[in-house]
């Protein structure tokens, strides 16, 4: 039997290469690759010695699976309405965010709700979570605890209590005994998630796996097991913000790009019902540089305030910083503005920012940061009551994004009594704005900042 060569991997976002090497070629990070031992040698034969397996048409009815409510609306939303049996959850997120907090509450809730809850925590002792969970309000709740990382005992364990619900906290402590590597590496990690997965699957009980986002290589982060769970949910926000954004990024069983929204509070955290109000909280007296964006996330439509500064440049090339939008989509608008409506950036910093921490990725929020640049550039304020979407072609076309009216009625209820969007949107019935819609971003120009 030859010996199988030993393999080398990616411990932030898992890609296997032939050789070792400083950098990732998949995603960049350095000293990110670790050699690791195969797993197994693969089949040695596949012969007849398969059983066949059962098949069905297309058209067999399969029923909707049963779900289960949090009873925290945010958290239900985003695992698509609710846990789904047997199913199997990543959640990943920086160290310290609160995803221990999260998880904590969530189990409170589900125990409350009559299912049967273990939590195991592999981070801390077991004395550490009772305080959490007293300086949270939730030891009235009967979720089971226990401080373990060995997994063939924590098998056994849910084996013999088949709970609801199990959250392992996290997957980086735990480790199997057969495995010769360190818990956190690479092959210990996708060992521990693939017994445990499995284990769901098989008894029926969903698995919630908690996953740190990792910058070094010793750890390996959460992406390297997001192939093997249902739904992957990541935790983002930043330490100094109140907010925490929980998305989910894969679900077999709902809408991906989903979001919920939490605000950390002195009690835990707190679900925010309706965000748009909370990221537009704060908003100043109009001033130039600020344009508020009528975004969609997942379902429902969430409006963001998008901020620029535009100052003069000492450097040779200047600045483009931007927090919570696509860099390369802001340097396509800046090329965008200069080439077709003739306002160059030359020689001026860019600052670009999203208010609050939340990430905006939709190229329908093209036209809100064209506006937001444009406002700074020529010290113009946008009307505050003004919201603003559409895509920008490369001709400076203004493309209609989808969703236009569920859009137009966030931005009403909130109070906001216009809006500019691209000609030909779809607007069928009363929306309570003055819409402008604009054929290109010339026009745009023209309209907002007299002609440019
Ligand atoms: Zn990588």
């Amino acid at each position: 039997m030859s010996k199988a060569s030993n393999s080398f991997t990616c411990s932030a976002c898992g890609a296997s290469h032939r050789k070792w090497a400083g950098k990732c070629d998949a995603c960049g990070g350095w000293n990110t690759i670790v050699e690791e031992a195969p797993l197994s040698t693969g089949p040695k034969s596949l012969g007849a010695k398969g059983r066949p397996i059962p098949l069905s048409d297309l058209a067999t009815e399969e029923p909707a699976p049963p779900r289960a409510s949090s009873g925290i609306d945010e958290l239900d939303r985003v695992l698509g309405g609710g846990l789904v049996p047997a199913s199997a959850i990543l959640v990943g997120g920086d160290p310290g965010i609160g995803k221990s907090t999260l998880l904590l509450q969530a189990a409170a809730s589900f125990a409350r709700k009559g299912l049967k809850c273990l939590y195991i925590s592999g981070e801390e002792a077991a004395a550490q979570v009772r305080m959490r969970a007293q300086r949270l309000g939730l030891t009235d709740a009967r979720v089971r605890l226990g401080a373990e990382t060995n997994l063939r005992d924590i098998l056994t364990t849910l084996d013999a209590e088949r709970p609801a619900l199990a959250i392992i906290d996290s997957i980086q402590t735990m480790w199997l005994d057969q495995i010769e590597a360190a818990p956190g590496s690479v092959s210990q990690v996708r060992a521990a998630a693939h017994e445990l997965v499995t284990f769901a699957k098989r008894k029926g009980v969903a698995v919630v796996l908690v996953g740190h986002v990792t910058k070094d290589g010793q750890i390996a982060g959460p992406r390297v097991v997001e192939h093997m769970v249902d739904t992957v949910l990541y935790f983002e926000g930043e330490r100094g913000h109140q907010f925490r954004i929980l998305r989910a990024v894969k679900n077999r069983f709902g809408p991906a790009d989903e979001i919920g929204v939490f605000e950390m509070t002195g009690g835990g955290l707190a679900q925010v019902p309706n965000p748009s109000a909370l990221f537009l909280a704060n908003r100043d007296q109009p001033a130039p540089g600020s344009a508020v964006f009528a975004g969609i996330e997942g379902t429902r439509p969430v409006l963001t305030e998008i901020q620029a500064l535009v100052a003069p440049s000492t450097l040779a090339s200047p600045r483009r910083t931007v927090v919570g939008l696509d860099s390369g989509r802001v340097s396509t608008i800046l090329a965008v503005l200069e080439a077709r409506c003739g306002i160059p950036f030359t020689g001026l910093d860019v600052f670009l920012n999203v208010a609050g921490g939340l990430r905006v990725s939709e190229p329908a929020s093209d036209l809100a940061v064209a506006g937001a640049l444009l406002s700074a550039r020529e010290d113009v304020a946008i009307p505050p009551d003004m919201v603003l979407f559409g895509e920008i072609s490369l001709s400076g076309a203004l493309r209609p994004v989808g969703q236009t009216e569920n859009r137009l009625k966030e931005a009403s209820k909130l109070g906001f009594s216009q809006a500019t969007v691209p000609s030909h949107s779809k607007i069928e019935g009363a929306t309570g704005l003055t819409v402008r819609q604009m054929p290109d971003l010339t026009a745009f120009v023209g309209e907002m900042f007299g002609a440019g």
